[in-house]
Parts: C-alpha cells; structure tokens; sequence
C-alpha cells in the first residue's frame, strides 16, 4: 500500500488552522447562537424573582421604590392592578415598549381572563411586540391575600438581547475572528517553518554525508530532540568515516600483502619452468618458497575470515578445559623455531587451572600472542610463557626481549591493521593478529593489556577467571624449555 506523504510544514499549518477554526466556531456558538437562548432563561428567573418579591413584600414600607429598582435593573414593566383593573402600580422599564400600558388594555383583559382560568394562578406568555417586532416575555398572576384574590400582576420584559449590544458583540466577533484568522495563518507559518527548518537542514547535511562528506556536521539548531538526532547522525558520521578510512587501510594493506606472495610464486613458477625443472634440487628448492608463500597467504584469508567472523559477533562456545595442558600442547608446535632457527622458548606453569572459555579461540589468542613474540624479540631469541595466579584470575604472560613499543602506539597495536613498517617475520603477520586477540578476549570478557620497556621488551598477558579453586590441589610448577622433539611438522601459523 503506497502512503500519501504529506511535508511536515504544511501537516503542522493545516492542523494550526484547523484548530484556530475550532476556536472560532466555539466562539460564535456560544456568543452568538447561544447568547439568545441563555438571555431567554435569564429573562425568566428575573420574572421569577420579580414575582417572588410582590407576593411576599407587598406589604412593605418601600415596596413602591424597590420594586421601581428592581423594573429599572431587568428591564422590565411592571403593573399592578386591583381585580377590576384600576392600576395601582406601573412602571414602564422598556422605554414606551411594553405590552401592558396604555393602549394594551384590552390585551390585559385577554391576559386576565386566562389567568383566571389557570389551575395555578399565573401564566407565562410569549409575544411578538406589534411596534418594534421584538419577542417579548410576558407574565401574569392573580395577586392573592389570605387566599382571597385582591389583583393582578403583569410583568412584561423584552427576550431579544438589546439590539445595538448584540450588534455590537457581533461586529466584535468577527473583528477578532479575522484577527485570529490572519495571526493563526502567520503563526503557524512561522511555526511549522521553524519546526521543518532543523529537519529539512539535517536532511541536506545527511545528503552529503551518504555521498561520502564526512566533513559534514549536523546542527541540532538548540532544540532537544534535534539536538538529539544530529549528535546520533553525527556520531555514525564520525563512525562511518573511521569504518571508511579502516576499508581503506584494509584493502590497501591487505592488497599489499596478498601482492607480496603472489609475485614470489609466479617468479618462482617462472623459474622452475624456464630454469630449474629439470635440475631436482634447485626444483626442489623452489617448489619450497611457493609452498610457503601459499601458507602465507591462507593464513592471511583465514585472518580476515575470523576477525570478521569475530566483529559479526559470533558468541564464544565455552566449555570448561585445563588452560596449563592447552599452553603445553601450543608450545610443542614451536619445536621446529627451536630446532631449525634457534629460538627458545621458557614456558613456566605454577598449577593446572581448569577455565571456561572457547578452546580454539583462546588457543588463537596463544598463537597470535607467540607468534608476536618469536617476531619481535630481540637477537638472543628468547620468549618466556608463564602461568600465574592473579588473585581468583590465571594469568598468562607472553615476554619477548625485543624493542619494546612506543608509550604512544601502545593503545594503537591492538586495532584492526596497525601494522609497525618494518617486518622481520619468523612467523607469518597480517596486522590482524592483535585485534583477533583483542575481539577474543573481549567477547570472553576477559581482562588483557600489554607492558612494553624500550630497549627490553614487551610482556602481553590476558586473564580468565578459575573455575574450581579447590578441583586445583595438584601443584606442579615447572620451568621448562621446549624444543626438544624432533620431526614435529606442526609450524606455527605456517
Ligand atoms: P602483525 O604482527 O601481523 O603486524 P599484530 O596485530 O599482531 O599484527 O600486531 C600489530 C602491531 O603491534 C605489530 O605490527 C607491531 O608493531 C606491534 N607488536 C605486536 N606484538 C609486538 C611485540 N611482541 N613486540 C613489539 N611490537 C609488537
């Protein structure tokens, strides 16, 4: 189903108007439509308490000056008559408008008649003035003393509001409705501008950031919720920048290294077709260098492969092992560094410790952290692996005597393809390594972290907390050097 898009601009202007319009009639039903038929009821209750106040105070001192008060406050005549008609009260609130003087007597007669004939002694009557065509509201009593009746009350008032005030108030009404009109139409102009502003900026500066602007800044132009929306937008700029320029390294560096093993093995097939294939040797020999250069660059897939296995958050599958048994078995791989370059390895364990981790993974993490060592260290080729207790943690520690590395590149190393420039590499390296450390550990929610000394070298550890404490009761600490079998074709990440 397509949906009908509306601008935010104009949905807040018609929704203003609408509501201006909603005031508008609310004022006009009840000041106008309304204001007759509230007059009416309000004329009535004043007949009513006129009426009240003759029955009861006729006998009163100053019945005569009050009642005249009372006509003159409501607007209204009065006539008080004995039962023959001779008129012993008048008063004539209309100004000459009344049906009940002077040459209305004959009506009166009428009135009185109907009185007469009531069950209760009074009627309400509604008449059209013959004169000026105005409702009027016209009451008649039969005035009673000890229930004998003595006269006649008649009571006549006007039931259409005041002419002139009703114009008046209607004349205002539509002065203000235009008012309202125009300001509403101005206001909410205003107003739905200033709301759609921020947003129709935001919209523009994501533009340019989806066409790959990450100069852009987003302004939130002081208002909460677009505040809000452009620090968001402008942190996945600044995110999406930092993944951009990493694509970048990534393709740069990993083009660059899978160039590098790719030349060796065309020159090195090259040779041993125009050269060395029929000399078993040499052939040999080559045939050598494109093998490992081919190791070379399936470690590098299977780098890139698992670090993005690791960043789609793929969940470690734990299972409780002897890290102490896992370090020993990592270690006999080395034996061919040993054997064939010289290298030595100091692996100390203090006790078997049972963890629970994901084996593979912290078996990578071990490799990874190895390999940087037998790569980094210094000239007497040394690499010390030592197990200890941190606390209720085992702590693994993987020491080189290399050069150490810079105080400022130390929170650097562990991110995705920093790569220091120069290379001399035993072990196969991608600038991957670290930052499959790093995504391991974090995801097993490990603590891990690296000393490093100038000119001594540099100490990565990682720990993880131990399982059982008392299933460890058998200590067995040793110091060993390995790199004593032979044969072991088991290389490191080769
Ligand atoms: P790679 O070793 O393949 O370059 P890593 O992610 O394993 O990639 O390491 C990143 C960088 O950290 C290395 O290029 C290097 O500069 C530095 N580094 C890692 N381990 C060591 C170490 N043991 N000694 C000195 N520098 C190291």
């Amino acid at each position: 189903m397509k949906t009908v898009k509306r601008s935010l601009r104009y949905t807040v202007w018609v929704y203003f108007m609408l509501f201006i319009s909603a005031i508008l009639i609310l004022l006009w039903l009840s000041f106008v439509v309304s204001l007759e038929s509230n007059y009416q009821v309000m004329k009535t209750a004043d007949i009513t308490t006129v009426a009240n106040y003759i029955i009861n105070h006729s006998d009163d001192e100053n019945f005569a000056d009050d009642l005249d008060k009372m006509a003159f406050d409501n607007n209204m005549c009065i006539s008080i008559t004995d039962l023959r008609g001779v008129t012993l009260y008048a008063y004539d609130g209309l100004g000459g408008n009344c049906l009940i003087h002077d040459d209305h007597n004959a009506n009166l007669f009428y009135y009185r008649n109907k009185v007469l004939e009531s069950e209760d002694g009074f009627i309400y009557y509604q008449a059209t003035n013959p004169k000026f065509k105005n409702k009027t509201l016209l009451f008649v009593m039969l005035l009673k003393k000890d229930g004998v009746p003595t006269g006649f009350v008649y009571l006549n008032t006007s039931l259409e509001p005041i002419e002139s005030t009703a114009i008046i108030i209607k004349k205002q009404i539509l002065q203000i409705t235009i008012v309202l009109f125009v300001l509403g139409l101005i206001i909410s102009f205003f107003l739905a501008k200033l709301i759609a502003t921020p947003i129709i900026r935001i919209t523009k500066s994501a533009d340019k950031l989806a066409k790959g602007d990450f100069s852009e800044k987003f302004d939130g132009y002081g208002y909460d919720e677009t505040e809000a929306l452009a620090a968001t937008l402008n942190y996945a700029s600044n995110e999406i920048s930092k993944v951009d320029s990493l694509r970048r390294d990534l393709i740069a560096n990993i083009s660059h290294d899978l160039r590098t093993p790719l030349t060796m093995i065309k020159a090195y097939a090259e040779m041993i077709r125009d050269l060395s294939g029929d000399n078993p040797v040499k052939r040999e020999q080559h045939v050598g260098v494109i093998i490992e250069e081919s190791d070379r660059l399936a470690s590098l897939v299977n780098d890139i492969l698992d670090l993005s296995k690791l960043e789609n958050g793929s969940k470690p599958e734990k299972r409780r092992f002897d890290i102490s048994e896992k370090l020993m078995d990592v270690m006999k791989r080395y034996d061919v560094l040993t054997e064939q370059k010289g290298y030595r390895f100091f692996l100390s364990i203090d006790a078997s410790h049972t963890i629970d981790a994901d084996v593979q993974r912290i078996e990578q993490v071990l490799y990874n952290l190895i390999n940087n060592a037998v790569n980094y260290t210094g000239e007497n080729k040394t690499v010390y692996i030592t197990q200890l207790m941190r606390g209720n943690n085992v702590r693994i520690e993987i020491t080189d005597t290399g050069d150490g590395i810079d105080e400022e590149l130390l929170p650097l190393i562990f991110d995705r393809y920093y790569r220091a420039e120069k290379h001399k590499r035993e072990v196969v390296g991608t600038g991957l390594g670290l930052s499959i450390v790093k995504q391991i550990l974090v995801a097993h929610g490990f603590p891990y972290g690296v000393q490093s000394r100038k000119g001594v070298g540099s100490t990565f550890w990682f720990e993880a907390p131990v399982c059982d404490l008392e299933e460890e009761s058998k200590e067995h600490t040793n110091s060993l050097s390995l790199g004593r079998r032979k044969n072991d074709n088991n290389t490191p990440k080769k």
